[in-house]
């Protein structure tokens, strides 16, 4: 069993509510939810953050927001909008080394963010 709490969630030894899944990509929603609509969305092969993408990456990563728009207009925020947030190492506030974009919606979001 993998050591990553989200690599757990990609092999569903650990439970999730999962809104998407295709052949790179699972969204599901945060457990701590901080705005009405809070859904991670994830490369299915563990990578520690943005940092770790590179130039062979590329189909993975348009993939990563396409997903998320489709999470997005599937949550019903295609009108209202909604943030992308990909918190990365320390001083970003990363605090689960596999990437991951959060979507958030359904109400304002301040800027700049704490
Ligand atoms: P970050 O601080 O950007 O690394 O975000 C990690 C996010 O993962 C936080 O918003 C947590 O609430 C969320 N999280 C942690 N454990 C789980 C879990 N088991 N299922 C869903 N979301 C989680
Ligand atoms: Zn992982």
């Amino acid at each position: 069993m993998s050591e990553c709490l989200f690599c757990r969630i990609v092999e569903k030894t650990i439970p999730a509510k999962v809104v998407h899944e295709d052949d790179q990509t699972l969204a599901f929603d945060d457990i701590h939810p901080q705005a009405p609509v809070h859904t991670l969305v994830i490369p299915k092969r563990h990578v520690a953050s943005i940092q770790d993408l590179g130039e062979s990456d590329q189909a993975l990563l348009v993939r990563l927001l396409l997903t998320c728009t489709k999470v997005a207009n599937d949550k019903g925020l295609a009108d209202s909008g909604f943030r992308l947030v990909a918190n990365t190492g320390r001083n970003g506030g990363q605090t689960v080394f596999h990437l991951h974009v959060h979507i958030m919606g359904g109400r304002h979001m301040g800027w700049p963010p704490g």
